[in-house]
């Protein structure tokens, strides 16, 4: 008779046709080695579980700990690739190439950590899981059940991330609200893991709404309550309480969800709304949170103390620079199809932030519906004059393309500077073939199948693919950068750098010396084939002009910005003052007046 966990699961091990657990360990892994914190939602959804996940993260790393988070999602997709921005948010691409939710966005930003497709579980990858291993008979003649196969194959995939990254902790969010149908099957395999981890091993935390009804004005804790006891229901007591709320929830309300739930009052935390979400790991750290976690997990030996003195220092003074007031007020548009949609931008907003923070500005943020949009000269000028940048972001399919170009052509005509990302470069070059060139019958093959001169189209090794989820380029991909451009100087003379693409068309190789003889700059290319991966035009003839066939905005960092969103942020800001000196607004992002061609 097994008498403790570990003889369970060893016993486990051997008897797996037998035994009711199923506990398959994957190779390497140390019980004990990893603590787990999982953050849950209860009430309502759309509550910032990757917000408080990641700032507690983020804690923990400061002290030396190495972190891993997952996000669980319910959904059966396979990835985020076939989901639609306007309704679930931007799709974040991985270094690896995987798609995901735009929570991996926010580990990344919060950790600056690279994260990878084991960073990321869908319902849909369980399950394929599954039924794979079921036809390979990986069962040995057992009906394939929920509990405890499915459940063993989410607990082998956490236990995996824990030894690939070598995690102290691993953070796990679970999609949705408790109660859920379609998040039942994780939390039931979370609550055996804690069983089978043993003590002190994994923290369940409980991210809970306290509502202020106007009519009431006064905080109400029932919803709460009830949320965190539907959590007890399915057999998880949490460890501690993170209650959102618009104002900072009072002591009375904290004390009696205490009460009601069984966590002690200081590990009920109030996650009140706020100017910024980076004050969140400080607020944290002054409640101790963090030194609630280390004592509930039994960590408090692995923390090295200097490191997180620096690292703590370093982020301070980036949100003093975030939420102190600007010198510079700006005006950037952004121009775009989910424009209605900020979480379907949610990225390039973040990459924006970092720039206001680094470079003393005010960013006011102009969206603009192209797919509304009357494009012609007059209508676009009108719309666009009051603006110090514009900014064309990634998008697929024919709406608004029109007046996207329309964008693209007033801002190289009136030197506004100008950011194109992924589409947004693929119409500032169709542009420049129309106007600058004279073939006025380029177009993308995407919005023209039949275009006389695609100058844009699909790419030569993805023609063969067909099929929505696959056909595309995707991923982290190296770029290597022309000497003597404006790119050059913005990655800080690397020859060399690695950014992240999604995309299926691009430039078609035979127009690119047509293109160039007309004074276009491709500053970025591919090593060894000919994709174009960014374009500028010399700083003599516009002060900002640049576009990027992938996604700097994915790997902006708050500490770390994209050099191409901080290039256009240091033009608009000059935009707006056209007679500050370039070393009074940024030394390091715009180039010297008095020299026509850059330094490499
Ligand atoms: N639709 C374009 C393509 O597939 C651009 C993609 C994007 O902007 N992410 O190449």
């Amino acid at each position: 008779m097994p008498n403790s966990t570990n003889d369970i699961l060893a016993d486990a091990g051997h008897r797996s046709s037998e035994t009711e657990f199923y506990t398959p360990l994957p190779d390497g892994y140390e019980r004990g080695k990893t603590r787990y914190v999982v953050v849950m939602g209860t009430v309502m959804s759309g509550l910032g579980k990757g917000i408080f996940s990641s700032s507690l993260a983020k804690l923990l790393k400061d002290k030396g700990l190495r972190v891993a988070p997952i996000k669980m999602e319910g959904y059966l997709n396979l990835d985020s690739g076939t989901l639609n921005p306007y309704r679930h948010g931007e799709v974040f691409v991985l270094d690896d190439g995987m798609e995901t939710d735009m929570d991996l966005g926010t580990y990344e930003r919060m950790l600056d950590q690279n994260l990878t497709g084991d960073n990321f579980v869908t319902s849909g990858q369980v399950y394929r899981r599954v039924l794979d291993k079921e036809r390979h008979g990986g069962y040995l003649g057992r009906d394939v059940q929920m509990i405890p196969h499915v459940t063993g194959e989410v607990k082998y995939m956490l236990r995996q991330l824990a030894v690939k990254q070598q995690a102290d902790v691993v953070f796990v969010e679970v999609g949705g609200t408790v109660g859920d149908f379609e998040n039942g099957f994780y939390i039931e395999a979370l609550r055996e893991l804690a069983f089978e981890e043993g003590e002190r091993s994994v923290c369940f935390v409980a991210l809970t709404y306290v509502i202020e009804p106007q009519a009431l004005g006064e905080q109400k804790s029932k919803a709460a309550q009830l949320g965190v006891k539907r959590m007890m229901e399915l057999g998880v007591q949490p460890h501690m309480i993170a209650c959102r709320a618009t104002n900072e929830v009072n002591d009375t309300v904290r004390e009696k969800i205490a009460m009601f739930t069984n966590v002690p009052m200081r590990r009920v935390f109030s996650m009140h709304d706020r100017d910024s979400i980076y004050t969140i790991p400080e607020d944290m750290h002054r409640q101790a949170l963090d030194i609630e976690i280390l004592s509930l997990l039994d960590m408090h030996s692995r923390v090295r103390p200097a490191a997180e003195d620096k690292a703590r220092h370093q982020w301070g003074r980036f949100v003093e620079q975030l939420t102190n007031p600007h010198r510079h007020q700006i005006k950037i548009g952004i121009t775009g199809k989910y424009a209605t949609l900020r979480d379907a931008y949610a990225s390039i907003d973040k990459a924006i932030e970092h720039c206001s923070a680094h470079l003393n500005a005010d960013i006011d943020v102009q969206w603009i519906d192209t797919g509304e949009l009357d494009a012609s000269t007059e209508a676009i000028a009108e719309l666009l004059a009051p603006l110090n940048g514009i900014i064309v972001p990634g998008g697929f399919g024919a709406r608004g393309t029109e007046a996207k170009i329309a964008c693209v052509r007033y801002a190289r005509e009136n030197r506004t500077p100008y950011l194109g990302i992924c589409l947004g470069f693929q119409m500032a070059v169709v542009e420049y073939a129309r106007h600058v060139c004279g073939m006025t019958d380029a177009a993308s093959s995407e919005f023209d199948t039949h275009a006389a001169r695609a100058v844009i189209d699909i790419l030569p090794e993805q023609k063969k693919i067909e099929g929505l989820g696959g056909n595309m380029r995707l991923g982290g991909k190296d770029v290597q950068i022309t000497a003597n451009t404006r790119a050059v100087m913005l990655f800080g003379n690397a020859r060399a750098v690695r950014r992240r693409f999604r995309h299926r068309y691009e430039v078609d190789p035979q127009y690119i010396d047509e293109l160039t003889a007309h004074g276009l700059i491709f500053s970025g290319r591919h090593p060894d084939q000919p994709i174009m991966q960014i374009l500028e035009l010399p700083h003599d003839q516009h002060p900002y002009f640049l576009g990027a066939q992938f996604h700097p905005e994915l790997t902006s960092r708050p500490l770390d910005p994209s050099p191409l969103f901080m290039g256009l942020t240091a033009a608009a800001i000059q935009h707006a003052n056209p007679d500050l000196p370039p070393e009074k607004i940024s030394p390091r992002y715009l180039p010297d007046p008095n020299h026509h061609t850059v330094d490499a």
